[in-house]
């Protein structure tokens, strides 16, 4: 494939965009609120007006409409997960980043397979998550034969809960841009969500940003790894931009262009967008340099636009950000985030309590554990799902756009959800937390057994299978 002629990433066209946008009227701005909820990607014209809307009662219907969109999709439900950091040496030397080659502040540590086993342990037997976000650096040492083992490792460790067992049952990978060859091989080892973020999709700025005689100042390398990996068979793919490297209006256009273009060439969009802002690292001085540092308002302008240009797709936010910011977000239009989170190398099975910043990538904002968050998302009415049988059934790529485009993926989602959360709740939640998420469990019930009564008694009796210490069962 010819990338240089392809780029579908037209850097003028953006600009004159967003330069020309006037903020919508009232009517205009409905008919955009119309198209999201019918789960219709944005037009780049679409998205641009709502960039350069500024009254500020507009932006409260935006919000609102964005929450909305996201309940037709995904309704009530959070999906959570963990990073697990396998690898921090990197050959790329990316100005922001605390792993960067350069950086000798850092520890380096590759995470053995015995070393990979303790790690997941933790995860899947104590804190009870069941999905992983792994994360390497680029590095011979951590190539695709590391990542593949570790993952394989990942899904092998079965562990002894109260009532049942733990184990992880889906592990998506955050890893560089690879070849068709080596994503072949990550699609047999059976991963969920391939990520890769762009990091920003300004070209001049990538290209500063990720020096030059580096691996990863290729900017159209790394622009065209979804492309690959369609290519690979892996239809489940998370885009992403690290807010803070250049304008986010620019950025928010980079993100759909692309979802647009992916759909445009294989009918599949992302699964998931995340939007990272830039946080410290140790020895890193381009973060507080940066111009582009985004504000907290302008943060929740992002996540709603995201919401309405990309309607179907997953939104991730991390506990790079705090308790407070992830709390607000999740009532905008995110959709999965993380939790009991540690990035130090090693640092579920070393119990690192404290961050330590010479051992991770940058600082966390919010170290609640799985427990705490739950609790919290229960109050606020959300359900944590650990459903992982989309994946498992086949409702990936093509297949789930259609459902989620039509709300049906919900469904299955919501009963899954029931189950898995009371799979967690027996297994490792604490007793306020228990309680609580029991009183949204009967809510929960109530409702399915209204709207979905021909499948309700299979529900019941998968639940009741699942009290009696079952696990892993889905729909
Ligand atoms: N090394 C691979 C790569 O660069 O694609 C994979 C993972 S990298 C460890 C994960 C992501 O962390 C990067 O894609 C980047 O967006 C983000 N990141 C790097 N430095 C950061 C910082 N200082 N603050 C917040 N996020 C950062
Ligand atoms: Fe390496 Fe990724 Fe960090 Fe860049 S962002 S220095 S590629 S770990």
């Amino acid at each position: 494939m010819n990338t240089e002629v392809l780029n579908f990433i037209p850097q003028e066209e953006i600009e004159g965009l967003l330069a020309r946008a006037s903020e919508p009227d009232w009517p205009r701005l409905k008919d955009i609120f119309a198209k999201a909820l019918e789960v219709e990607t944005l037009s780049p014209e679409e998205t641009a007006q709502l960039i350069s809307v500024k009254d500020p009662e507009k932006w409260d219907a935006i919000f609102d409409v964005a929450l909305e969109v996201k309940k037709k999709v995904y309704d009530n439900r959070i999906v959570t997960f963990a990073p697990l950091y396998l690898s921090n040496y990197c050959v790329n030397n990316c100005l922001y980043c605390g792993f960067r080659r350069d950086n000798t502040a850092v520890e380096r540590r590759r995470l053995s397979i015995d070393e990979v086993r303790a790690e997941v342990e933790v995860l899947a037997g104590e804190i009870g998550h069941k999905r992983l976000i792994v994360v390497y650096g680029e590095h011979p040492s951590s190539g695709i034969d590391y990542i593949v083992d570790t993952i394989r490792q990942i899904y092998d460790v079965r562990v002894k809960t109260k009532r049942g067992y733990g184990s992880i049952r889906r592990v998506n990978v955050n890893a560089p841009p690879f070849s068709v060859e080596e994503l072949v091989r990550l699609k047999e080892v059976g991963i969920g969500t391939y990520q890769v973020f762009q990091e920003t999709y300004h070209r001049p700025t990538y290209e500063y940003v990720h020096p030059e005689g580096t691996r990863k100042h290729d900017y159209l390398w790394r622009l065209y790894v979804m492309h690959r990996a369609m290519e690979a068979g892996i239809d489940d793919v998370g885009l992403g931009v690290l807010f803070g490297l250049y304008d986010w209006r620019f950025e928010v256009m980079g993100l759909l262009y692309h979802s647009i273009e992916l759909e445009r060439r294989f009918n599949i969009g992302p699964h998931t967008i995340s939007f990272p802002r830039l946080e410290p690292a140790i020895n890193t001085p381009f973060v507080q340099e940066t111009r582009y540092k985004v504000s907290d308002e302008d943060f929740k302008k992002i996540i709603a636009i995201i919401r309405l240009s990309v309607p179907y797709t997953g939104l991730i936010i991390t506990a790079r950000e705090s308790a407070e910011i992830r709390d607000e977000m999740i009532s905008i239009g995110v959709t999965q985030t993380d939790a009991s989170t540690k990035i130090g190398l090693g640092a579920y099975s070393d119990r690192m309590v404290e961050q330590e910043l010479n051992r991770q990538q940058f600082q966390l904002g919010d170290t609640r554990s799985l427990d705490e968050l739950i609790r919290s998302l229960a109050a606020m009415g959300y359900i944590t799902s650990f459903c992982t049988a989309g994946y498992r059934c086949g409702r990936t790529g093509e297949n789930i756009m259609s459902l989620l485009k039509s709300g049906a993926e919900g469904k299955f989602c919501k009963l899954n959800a029931v189950l898995t959360f009371r799979e967690w709740l027996d297994d490792f939640a604490s007793p306020e937390t228990r309680q609580i998420g029991e009183r949204l469990i009967e809510k929960e019930l109530e409702e399915i057994r209204q709207q979905m009564p021909d499948i309700f008694p299979k529900l019941m009796d998968y639940y009741n299978k699942t009290i009696d210490g079952r696990r892993d069962l889905y729909f």
